[in-house]
């Protein structure tokens, strides 16, 4: 358990934690264990100052341990600071003067800090299948968010995306547990480094604890129907490699599983994650979530049991948020005996380890000298090769792409002005769509081809907004004069809940507007600025070219620029299956039996697919046996050719079936990847390793086994056959 830290560290912290549980009351136990957002320690109105008497009530009077959130939108550094400042030296005047550990969401990048470094959302990193890219996104955050006094980030989302409609999509890695967990375990370990204490990086919490991602009805917060078995295959390695990987923090899933709430689910919370896994530091509840066992759930006749519950299912911490009532009804609990002490003291040990891990009982205060550095050139860099990489070619019919310079350009669509629709949610506000707030010299898509193609070579016509036509006529005929159409396409900025939708399908507007335009039969390039993969089947066919931008961030205009233009060759690779048809929503590691008499499986672009402007050939999949034994190893290498006229880089991919298992197999499975750049003419052998552990699968047990037989290893359009003894 938290690995990274070295034995010294840790049974200093310990012994730390132990002095100061000894000396606490009830009641800043009680304390400890209260999140409230920070509107309950401000004034109401901009600029948002602190309200003195106000953080007196919090932290002296119910003595919370933890501060969340920011007012309408993100803060200055120096607003921070002196908000940072303000809490903890309240804090400094209670009676053990433990700090205040304040969390933000720094989704993707210090999105809540004004002019931080804003990257590709978690699905656009996930399309670059690159986790070095991962890690430095982490680093980055980590950097910013810290620089502005935070230590704490409410993130990675480790949810496995595999429900199309549901609006937080574009805040996991995709679909595929094994991409997930690389990419994962990648940016915490540039979020935490081998020290969460250290000045430039923060403590990461594993969110939304577990199941959240699967709604059955794909709307948010709704509930999810997953057995032990399919959690334990799809849902919880996430986690568990996130546990390992030193995560000192896990937010609960605001949902349901099989009618338990996430928050009442001690299976999870306490058996599972605490006693199975070993995980150490504390469980937070989602925004209000405890309260709503009562109200929404309906498993608690009263707010009082609704606490009872939730921490004696678990819960270390509750983001109340907006209220002092679970200090209130935790204290009579305790004191009534429903709630026994040795839960409260084991709470509130995590918790304080956690907060010793951060360093912020010997530095609470922000760090005025890292006000300076905040805005490095390297990090807008670091940003431009992430979203350059998740910029996914989907379609390239007659190498229509990429365009060559000269050529007069119609811009438009509903994504082509707006940064909003590069960033999506938790970007400087909640759903991230102030685009007055966004940097003015970041470029949106129009802007950026402006600037690649010259000015005079681009006309620019909206056609339409999200869903509604708005000069569909002018621009059509303005197609006329063009000899390239650029359709932007796609979702406005939205989170959470407001972004559910009845149907998967692209706004009928767009739709419309590709449609009229290519009555034109001028080429036809469409851009998908979105969090999830709208349904484009009346349109796919038209398109002479699609690309999938999804949500690359700030420098995502440069970045779908540069490969319109072929300045950049596209790597990025699909992370979620694109489904063809709006009720025909399947992952790629769909069971046989989904493609038996007359049942299709023709996604509109599979999971992994991406195109590039070069060619790559495979050949010579080798194994290095015929036979893995249990505890053995396997070699699987392949041949990677370059053999187009421009350098490219290519992810190998190599996928297993299991031949025939006890519970019925999928049809394969991502059991390893790896990114490789390549000259033309340039060949690499790529080696995987394989393992029982890789070929294991939940059992009829629900615990994980590795059956004897034949696996078939595939990449590209190379297989071989092995035997697990
Ligand atoms: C979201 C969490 C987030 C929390 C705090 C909730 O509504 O579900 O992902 O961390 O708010 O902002």
């Amino acid at each position: 358990m938290f690995a990274a830290q070295d034995q010294k560290t840790r049974a200093d912290i310990e012994a730390k934690t132990d002095a100061l549980l000894k000396q606490m009351t009830v009641e800043e136990k009680a304390g400890q264990m209260t999140q409230v957002t920070i509107d309950l320690v401000v004034r109401n109105s901009e600029p948002y100052p602190i309200d003195p008497a106000k953080l007196e009530t919090a932290v002296l009077r119910y003595k919370v341990g933890s501060i969340l959130n920011v007012m309408d939108h993100g803060y200055t550094v120096d607003h921070w600071h002196d908000i940072i400042n303000q809490i903890q030296e309240m804090a400094a005047r209670s009676r053990l003067k433990i700090p205040v550990l304040y969390g933000l969401d720094s989704i993707h990048g210090a999105n809540y800090v004004l002019g931080a470094t804003l990257f590709p959302q978690a699905l656009a990193l996930a399309a670059t299948w690159n986790p070095e890219l991962a890690e430095r996104a982490g680093e980055i955050s980590a950097f910013q968010t810290r620089a502005a006094g935070i230590p704490w980030n409410f993130y990675p989302v480790l949810d496995v995306g595999r429900q199309p409609l549901w609006p937080r999509l574009w805040e996991t890695y995709g679909e595929d547990v094994r991409l997930a967990t690389e990419m994962g375990k990648a940016y915490i370990r540039g979020l935490q480094g081998n020290n969460v204490g250290a000045k430039d990086k923060v403590a990461a919490c594993l969110k939304h604890y577990a199941g959240y991602s699967f709604p059955f009805n794909g709307k948010d917060r709704t509930p999810a129907h997953i057995s032990e078995r399919m959690m334990r295959q799809y849902f919880l390695p996430t986690f568990e490699a996130g546990v390992k990987a030193g995560v000192p923090t896990v937010m609960v899933n605001s949902g349901e599983i099989d009618g338990i709430p996430g928050h009442a689910n001690y299976h999870l919370l306490t058996e599972i994650l605490k006693n199975e896994w070993g995980f150490q530091g504390f469980v937070v509840s989602d925004w209000q979530d405890i309260e709503r066992l009562h109200t929404r759930d309906r498993v608690a006749d009263s707010p009082k049991e609704a606490v009872r519950m939730a921490v004696m299912a678990g819960l270390d911490m509750s983001m109340v948020p907006n209220d002092f009532s679970f200090y209130d009804l935790l204290l009579e609990s305790v004191k009534d005996g429903s709630v026994p002490m040795a839960r409260i003291d084991d709470a509130v040990r995590r918790i304080l380890r956690v907060k010793f891990m951060t360093g912020i009982f010997d530095n609470p205060r922000p760090d005025p000298a890292m006000k300076a550095r905040f805005d490095q050139p390297a990090f807008a860099e670091a940003n431009l090769a992430a979203a350059r990489e998740a910029i996914t070619l989907l379609k390239n019919r007659n190498n229509v792409l990429p365009l060559a310079r000269g050529r007069k350009i119609l811009v438009t669509g509903p994504t082509a002005d707006r940064l909003t629709v590069l960033n999506g949610g938790w970007s400087t506000t909640w759903p991230g769509d102030r685009e007055d707030l966004y940097p003015k010299d970041k470029l949106t898509i129009r802007r950026a081809i402006e600037l690649a193609a010259g000015k005079d070579h681009v006309t620019f016509a909206p056609g339409t907004t999200f869903d509604k036509e708005i000069d569909m006529a002018s621009t059509v005929a303005a197609a006329a004069d063009a000899d390239v159409i650029v359709a932007c396409l796609g979702e406005p900025a939205y989170c959470e809940t407001p972004g559910n939708i009845d149907d998967l399908t692209l706004d009928a507007a767009q739709l419309r507007l590709v449609e009229e335009l290519s009555k034109t039969r001028k080429p036809l390039v469409a851009i998908l600025a979105q969090g999830r993969a709208r349904v484009i089947r009346a349109i796919a066919d038209v398109c002479d070219a699609i690309v999938m931008a999804c949500l690359p961030g700030l420098e995502g205009g440069r970045a779908v620029a540069d490969v319109l233009f072929g300045d950049v060759n596209p790597s990025g690779k699909l992370p979620v299956t694109y489904p063809r048809h709006p009720n025909a929503l399947t992952t790629y590691d769909y069971k046989v039996s989904e493609t038996l008499e007359g049942n299709r499986i023709d996604p509109e672009f599979e999971f992994g697919h991406g195109l590039s402007y070069t060619t790559f050939e495979y050949s010579n999949l080798r194994l290095s046996s015929d036979a893995l034994r249990r505890n053995g190893e396997l070699k699987a290498s392949v041949s990677v050719k370059n053999t187009g006229t421009r350098a490219g880089k290519e992810v190998v991919q190599l996928y297993v079936s299991d031949l025939y298992r006890s519970l019925t197999p999928p049809n394969r499975e991502l059991k390893g990847f790896r990114k490789v750049e390549l000259h033309p003419g340039e060949s690499r052998n790529v080696e995987f390793t394989l393992t029982a552990a890789d070929l294991a699968f939940v059992g009829i047990n629900n615990r994980w086994m590795a059956e004897p037989g034949k696996f078939r290893v595939r990449v590209a359009q190379l297989a071989q056959e092995f035997t697990l003894e």
